[in-house]
């Protein structure tokens, strides 16, 4: 595949554009692969490129029901940060972020990473304590981060209101590395290295059946027909559940719909991201000028990929309190996914009951600034049979053992 580069530009727009390939091949489904990876979102792509750029596995298939990155992937606010609580999810978070810093180098593709820095309000003494007390594990961990004080805030986002009317801004967790990236191109980015190295990408092409045999996976059954593997990675986010079904287990895991909504786009007013997690809602400015809004999950499971009022009501409501400005907004877009919950509010990376099928889910609210560390861990994990050290705590047996990683102050607004 050709490179991308500044005179690639040059060169196409001397002749009409017309020389551009195609970024990554429709090829017909092999009849067996090493490798099968169930789900083309940033997970399921990332796990096939660290497969065959670590370890050299590269005879694999990515099957995808839809299109590539258009589950949670391509719906998502983009947000990027690696300050959790717990060492295992600081470690795994952090190391997606350290890999984001040189992603587009890496794949040779512009993911458009903007480490703009990322602030999370603390609106009550509670949140005061707890940024505190993760602002301080974060040190320990070598995250990249500090508490600040609402001076600060002030200057780092003049539209702020500091005095808002149920809800003081009293000081924030300020990473000034975190930030947002373009959620398509980190898919189509994985998509065109992974085809580039030879694996098959098969769009329009839904698992409807997982084969076994002797209580190990043998391949599985689609709308194109069956193909045999060696081995199965299934990396569905909130469809976790319905293929964990296929294959016989069940998971720990609720689906819920959660959603976000665009402004029209207006001149640069914020360059940085905010979350305000007491009144629930956070915003950021997109390259194009639209105020990128994060809003609620479902309180009741569910399957469906759209919005519901309420939920823009409470969001529109709480953002207003924090930014009186978008009062005078007219809001473009609105749209859902479907979240795959964990009790503790961490992902699971892991072996199954089904020997050679491994999972990789529950990233729920948070998993797009997860997608380049989780992909490293999961390849690692496939590869070897074992998990590694970024996937050793995320096993489905922490849920029999009590070994939670409590992680819900971290994610305790959609994100
Ligand atoms: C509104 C919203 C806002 C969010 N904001 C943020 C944020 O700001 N920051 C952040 O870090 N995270 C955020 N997230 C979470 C993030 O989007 C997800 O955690 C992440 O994208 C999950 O990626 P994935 O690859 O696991 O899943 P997906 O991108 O959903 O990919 C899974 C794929 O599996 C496919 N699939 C399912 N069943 C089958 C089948 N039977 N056969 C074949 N294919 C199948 C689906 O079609 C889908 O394409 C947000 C999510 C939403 C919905």
């Amino acid at each position: 595949m050709k490179r991308y580069s500044a005179f690639a530009i040059a060169r196409e727009a001397a002749r009409w554009h017309m020389g551009w390939e195609r970024a990554w091949r429709s090829p017909t489904p092999k009849a067996k692969y090493d490798v099968i990876v169930i789900g083309a979102g940033g997970h399921g792509l990332a796990t096939a490129y660290y497969l065959g750029k670590n370890h050299g596995i590269r005879n694999v298939a990515v099957i995808e029901k839809g299109w590539l990155g258009g589950g949670n992937t391509g719906r998502n606010t983009t947000i990027i940060r690696s300050n959790y609580l717990q060492d295992p999810s600081a470690a795994i978070y952090e190391k997606a972020r350290s890999l984001y810093e040189t992603l587009s180098q890496d794949l040779n593709y512009n993911v458009m990473f903007s480490p703009r820095g990322v602030l999370m309000l603390a609106q009550t003494h509670h949140e005061v304590r707890g940024y505190l007390r993760t602002a301080h594990a974060n040190k320990l961990q070598g995250v990249a981060t500090e508490y600040i004080g609402p001076e600060k805030v002030k200057e780092l986002c003049p539209i702020i209101n500091l005095d808002g009317p149920r809800y003081p801004v009293l000081g924030a967790l300020w990473q000034p590395r975190g930030g947002t990236a373009r959620h398509d191109a980190v898919a189509w980015g994985y998509a065109r290295a992974c085809s580039d190295m030879g694996m098959d990408i098969l769009q329009q092409t839904e698992v409807t059946a997982i084969r076994q045999a002797g209580g190990k996976v043998t391949g599985v059954e689609t709308t194109k027909g069956a193909i045999a593997c060696d081995k199965l990675a299934i990396v569905v986010a909130g469809h976790s559940g319905v293929l964990a079904e296929m294959a016989g287990f069940r998971l720990p895991i609720e689906s819920v719909a959660l959603q976000a909504l665009v402004s029209e786009p207006i001149k640069p007013c914020m360059d940085v991201v905010v979350m305000a997690n007491t009144v629930h809602g956070y915003m950021s400015q997109s390259d194009k000028g639209e105020m990128v809004i994060g809003g609620g999950a479902d309180g009741y499971n569910n399957y469906t990929q759209r919005g519901s009022f309420h939920h823009v009501e409470e969001t529109v409501r709480a953002l207003v309190e924090t930014f009186p400005m978008i009062s005078r907004l007219k809001m473009l877009r609105w749209w859902g996914g479907i979240v795959d919950m964990t009790g503790d509010r961490s992902p699971i990376l892991s072996k199954t009951p089904l020997g050679n099928c491994f999972i990789n889910c529950g990233w729920g609210t948070g998993g797009f600034k997860a997608i380049p560390g989780s992909g490293w861990g999961m390849a690692e994990l496939v590869a070897r049979g074992e998990p590694g050290p970024l996937t050793a705590e995320f096993g489905l047996d922490r849920f029999r053992e009590g070994r939670f990683i409590d992680e819900s102050v971290a994610a305790g607004v959609a994100h």
